[in-house]
Order: C-alpha cells, then sequence, then structure tokens
C-alpha cells in the first residue's frame, strides 16, 4: 500500500490522513469514487474514467473538485509520490461536510477529494488468471442507480464476503428473472457455445464499466462476434467460457459458479487472449 494520501488539497502520511466525521461521504455515502489500474505508472483507459467520474459526480449534482487537467496532475503526483509503477489509484469525492441532514446543505460546500495509491503484483494477478477463479450466485438486492459509481457499496460487500466464504473470488448479482446482472466489482462476460461473447447490455440496472467498454472494442478489432445481452447463471455453466472485467481484474477467466465447473473447469483460450490484448492496448493508451 502506498503510505501517501491526498486529502482536499494536500499530501499527507496516511496515518495523519482524515476527513471530518461529518463528511456527507461518510455518515450518507454521498460521494463517488473512481479506480484507475496503474501500469509503469501510468493511468490506463483515462478518458472512461474521467468520463464516468464527471457523470457520476453530474447524476449527483455535485460539482467536479477541479479540472480534469488539474485532476490528473494531481492524480499522477500521488503515484510519484507513493513511488508505485503497479497498482490502482483510487479516487472518492464527497458532496463535503454539512451538519447531518438527508437533503443537500443548502449553502454551497466544497467537496472533499482523497486519493490513495495501491501497489499490485503483476506476477501474483497474472498467475491468478491462469489458474482462473471461481464466482457464487447471489440475489440482487442493490438500489436502482448502480449506473452511478457511489460509494454506497454495502451490498457488494455483503457479496463478496458471501463469495470468499464459500473459497471463491467474486459474486455474480441475479435479478429477478434469474439473470446475471453483473459482479460485485466487476462486469461479468460469457464466451456462448456459438463463440460469441456475451455480456449484460448498459440499459440493465450495471456499472458501465470502463474496462467492459474497452474490452468491447478490443473484441471486435480482434473479429470476434460480441453481443451486449443478458445470460442466466445456467448458460455460464453451458458456455465454453466466462470471466470478469474491471480495473483490478482486467480480464479474469472465471472457471466456476457455485462450485459447478465452467466449459472444462480450466481458463480458456478467449479469456486469455483478451486478457493479452487489453494489457496491451490499456498500456498503450495510458497517460
Ligand atoms: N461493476 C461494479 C459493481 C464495479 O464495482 C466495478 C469496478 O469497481 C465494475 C463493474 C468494473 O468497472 P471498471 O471496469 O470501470 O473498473
Amino acid at each position: 500500500m502506498g503510505r501517501i494520501a491526498y486529502v482536499n488539497g494536500r499530501f499527507v502520511p496516511k496515518r495523519d490522513a482524515m476527513v471530518h466525521i461529518e463528511d456527507r461521504g461518510y455518515q450518507l455515502a454521498d460521494a463517488v469514487y473512481e479506480v484507475w489500474a496503474l501500469f509503469d505508472g501510468l493511468l490506463a483507459d483515462p478518458e472512461g474514467h474521467f468520463a464516468r467520474l464527471e457523470r457520476s459526480l453530474a447524476e449527483l449534482r455535485i460539482s467536479m473538485p477541479m479540472s480534469r487537467r488539474a485532476l490528473t496532475l494531481v492524480l499522477k503526483e500521488a503515484v510519484r509520490r507513493n513511488r508505485v509503477r503497479e497498482g490502482l489509484v483510487y479516487l472518492q469525492v464527497s458532496r463535503g461536510v454539512a451538519t447531518r441532514d438527508h437533503a443537500f446543505p443548502t449553502t454551497p460546500v466544497a467537496p472533499s477529494v482523497v486519493i490513495t495509491v495501491s501497489r499490485v503484483d503483476r506476477a501474483a494477478t497474472e498467475a491468478r488468471a491462469a489458474k482462473g477463479v471461481g464466482v457464487v450466485t447471489t440475489p440482487e438486492n442493490r438500489w436502482g442507480r448502480c449506473d452511478i459509481k457511489t460509494v454506497g457499496l454495502l451490498p457488494n460487500a455483503l457479496a463478496k464476503q458471501k463469495a470468499r466464504e464459500a473459497g471463491a473470488v467474486e459474486a455474480w448479482f441475479i435479478d429477478d428473472l434469474g439473470l446475471v446482472t453483473e459482479g460485485a466489482s466487476s462486469n461479468a462476460w460469457i464466451v456462448d457455445q456459438d463463440g460469441t461473447l456475451r455480456t449484460r447490455d448498459t440499459n440493465a440496472n450495471i456499472l458501465r464499466g470502463v474496462t467492459r467498454l474497452s474490452l468491447l472494442d478490443v473484441a471486435r478489432e480482434a473479429g470476434l462476434k460480441v453481443e451486449e445481452r443478458p445470460f442466466t447463471p445456467d448458460e455460464a455453466l453451458k458456455a465454453k467460457e466466462a470471466f470478469i472485467t474491471g480495473a483490478g481484474s482486467l480480464v479474469l477467466p472465471v472457471v466456476s459458479v457455485d462450485g459447478k465447473p465452467v466449459g472444462d473447469g480450466a481458463p480458456g483460450p478467449v479469456a486469455m487472449r483478451l486478457r493479452r490484448l487489453y494489457i496491451e492496448r490499456a498500456k498503450a493508451t495510458a497517460i
């Protein structure tokens, strides 16, 4: 973990990094966040993450705390000060500090901004991808605006804990129609028996994953057939392959669902190829 955090205009040692007890992010989850993967010290998929940050903030009527250009400089300075080359950058922006009241503050408050940087062991994550991971299913119980990347993640945290207790790495939410929406911190994909890539469409109540969006491009460029169409856990079990995407997982093969094997129970060639192609592209376009 990096040792230096950015809090409201200052770089401080993490042990001294504090937010106010009446920060609305802390009390009401009135805050949004973004996570960038870092490759060789550079931010992956910059455009997608900045665009989604601006959208999340606009949906909640929180102002962008600084220009995109200034924010890029601060993020990069946080990376530099932590001397992290391979890792993740976390940004959180809350509506700010105000006496507790559900409705917005009546006088203007400045958004609170926090940035942390953490290291990722790429060799370990490659080894994990080569083995594949298990997922468990869990009923969809989140609010109706999962397209906004808010810090209100309690259902996701509980789902992830369920996965961990089952020896799995991710939980897939299943909606009332029996369809997979997405993972607790990733988007869900299969390669069906026709070789078509399938992932849930963004009219559904899911986060519009930046990795998902980039991978749609990568897959089409690679000549694969892609459909933004839902699938059931049973279809995942009958599929050739399954995988998840996210800034943390990148492209990670899924080899079991609720303890039952997907395909032959090993990472598939399509997922492994897409992982390689995605990482190549992310490195080439990182800033
Ligand atoms: N879905 C959820 C619920 C997430 O929390 C995340 C990432 O944190 C994703 C999908 C993947 O999004 P991205 O590819 O932008 O990291």
